[in-house]
């Protein structure tokens, strides 16, 4: 019989697996540290919301179909119309316990919408929504966020397969949820339109993903390079078992993009005994576009120090700028993807 069980629960483990890999909980909106959000149903059909000791109906033109959640501690306050309700959780979805369409909201900052199965809890005063979206809404949604307006479509299939390697391979940034929607982890907003270049970039290259001995890799992206792309350092993102290469990048060889900064000689110094920790440090106390990216020369001025470099970002993995040439002169996302991950395969997650 003990085979049997140990070939039922490997099963089970590849089956819960499999479905962990279907789906992403993302962390929303955590740059605005809400402690007010409000839930919205504009749709025609009801948003159950689950909450600890009964369940409610958000349904649009009744007198509940929008929630106001305020943080207090560790607990929320609920309003819908006349109903109030403390709860530590909430939980929202369609009928069936699957995802549904939704408008998140922090009075007078934003209102986003989601399509997903919604969790809200609290902490220290502070609400934090985490949105489970289905694999390839957020794949979606990151390549609309991520890229510039004029990116052709095989470089947009390029970074949906990039993106949703990073997904599938790199959690475990955060304790409450698998990523953040910001460039911490990766940039996401609302999910795009079907027919947009980015809806049909992602539906192109559904369920593809970098691999590198058979493993997807925690593939990584920059916004233009120094004419060749970086190693990772330990201080960089995490890059998994992926050793990463230089890669030249023509484009940016030929033509890079260009900056100038002055920095005191305070923050300076920071940036040079630290190098990228650095200028990770700077950006969160200066601003991200202070230093914007790791190739640069410095000379003093007076009690300043002027800064001169090339490219945009970490440097590391796929160029956008350069990934958007290649695409302009014919290549396809294969031979993009190559080109800047020597040593990998496009492969596909398993059907389920
Ligand atoms: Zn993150
Ligand atoms: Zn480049």
């Amino acid at each position: 019989m003990r085979w049997l069980c140990s070939l039922l629960l490997g099963l089970s483990c590849a089956h819960s697996a499999a479905l962990q890999e279907r789906t992403v909980r993302i962390g929303v909106l955590g740059m605005f540290h809400p402690e007010i959000l409000t839930i919205a149903n504009d749709q025609d059909r009801d948003l159950v919301v689950l909450l600890e000791k009964r369940q409610l109906f958000l349904r649009p033109r009744s007198s509940c179909s929008k929630i106001e959640l305020r943080a207090s501690g560790n607990q929320l306050l609920l309003r819908c119309g006349l109903i109030q309700i403390r709860t530590l959780e909430l939980r929202a979805a369609d009928r069936n316990r699957e995802a549904i369409e939704f408008v998140l909201g922090i009075p007078k900052q934003i209102e986003r919408r989601y399509e997903g199965i919604l969790t809200v809890r609290a902490r220290n005063g502070e609400i934090i929504p985490v949105v489970e979206m289905d694999l390839e809404t957020a794949v979606a949604s990151i390549v609309q966020a991520e890229s510039m307006p004029d990116t052709p479509l095989e470089a947009l299939k390029a970074q949906a397969v990039v993106s949703r390697s990073y997904l599938v391979a790199g959690r475990g940034r955060h304790a409450d949820f698998d990523f953040c929607d910001l460039t911490h982890c990766q940039f996401l907003r609302e999910p795009p339109a079907a027919e947009s270049l980015a809806g049909q970039a992602a539906v192109a290259t559904r369920r593809l993903v970098l691999a590198f001995n058979d493993k997807p890799i925690v593939a990584m992206f920059t916004r233009s390079c120094a004419g060749t792309t970086r190693v990772p350092t330990d201080s960089d993102s995490p890059s998994g078992s992926y050793p990463y290469y230089s890669v030249r990048c023509d484009h940016c060889y030929k033509d890079p993009i260009r900056w100038t900064r002055t920095l005191s000689r305070e923050d300076a110094a920071m940036l040079s005994s630290q190098g990228e920790t650095g200028r990770i440090a700077i950006g969160r106390k200066l601003g991200w576009d202070a230093v914007p990216s790791y190739t640069f020369t410095t000379r003093e001025q007076g009690d300043e120090v002027v800064l001169e470099g090339v490219g945009q970002g970490h440097g590391i993995g796929l160029c956008q700028r350069g990934a958007r040439n290649m695409a302009a002169f014919g290549s396809d996302f294969r031979a993009i993807l190559s080109h800047y991950f020597p040593n990998t395969r496009v492969e596909s997650l398993p059907l389920q």
